[in-house]
């Protein structure tokens, strides 16, 4: 598997799946990845830090290989959106996705979504300011990402908000299902990346979207090797009553 994957550290984290999935009888949640399926940017954090001019290279790698915590990460990352070496600001950071736009397709997929009365959540490691904004705009119906904790004058203070750990959004999709009451095998995850797979896993559909490694493919049950989302309907048609 390492070979088929852009983060072969990754694998050195994780247990092997356990069960063998059944597909859903009546779909009921559709849990979708944001950065590099809802949106066409692969990473809400690198974008930052490109604007910054820096890397977050260092701390992925120290993150992947167990060394250091999620809510670690998160402030190794903020520590690089300084300005004149004073953090910037809320505004500063919404302004660079002012004009970001919604994947190809995604209109009519979640118009499909709501005329079939199916509910819908963003289950993303990316940044919440982002999921918030697409998640009013495509009225999507639970929104969990991590984000910053800003002080009285809007200004980063340094800390993160966590709510999806990378490597375990697993455990995002068990919480959902169980508040929400729904069966983890009437659930369905979308996503294009190698962290999206425990998703996958628990759900009773994993959907890979423009998969970035073969190792997305081989984990998902469908593949859209594409950048649209309407794509998505046929196949979660036949999952609908
Ligand atoms: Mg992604």
């Amino acid at each position: 598997m390492n070979e088929k994957c852009s983060y072969p550290c990754f694998w050195e984290q994780r247990e092997s799946p356990k069960k063998t999935k059944e597909h859903p009888d009546k779909l009921e949640l559709i849990c979708f990845d944001m950065d590099g399926v809802l949106i066409d940017i692969g990473s809400s954090w690198k974008f930052v830090h490109d604007y910054f001019h820096c890397t977050n290279n260092a701390s992925v790698n120290a993150y992947l290989h167990g060394e250091i915590s999620d809510e670690e990460f998160i402030r190794r990352d903020l520590a690089l959106w300084k300005e004149n070496g004073e953090f910037t600001t809320r505004e500063t950071i919404e302004n660079l996705f002012t004009s970001v736009e919604l994947m190809q397709g995604a209109q009519s997929l979640f118009q499909f979504l709501k005329k079939r009365k199916i509910r819908t959540a963003i289950v993303s490691a990316g940044i919440d300011i982002v999921a918030q904004k697409i998640g009013t705009m495509l009225d999507i119906d639970t929104i969990l990402a991590n984000g910053f904790i800003v002080d009285s004058k809007n200004r980063l203070t340094g800390e993160g908000k966590l709510s999806v750990r990378l490597i375990q959004k697993d455990q995002a999709i068990y919480t959902l299902s169980k508040n929400k009451q729904i069966p983890l095998r009437n659930c369905a995850a979308v996503g294009n990346s190698c962290f999206d797979i425990p998703m996958f896993e628990v759900c009773g559909l994993g959907i890979a979207f423009n998969p970035a490694d073969d190792c997305v493919k081989d984990a998902a049950d469908y593949v859209i090797d594409n950048k649209n989302l309407e794509n998505l309907i046929p196949i979660l048609e036949k999952f609908c009553l």
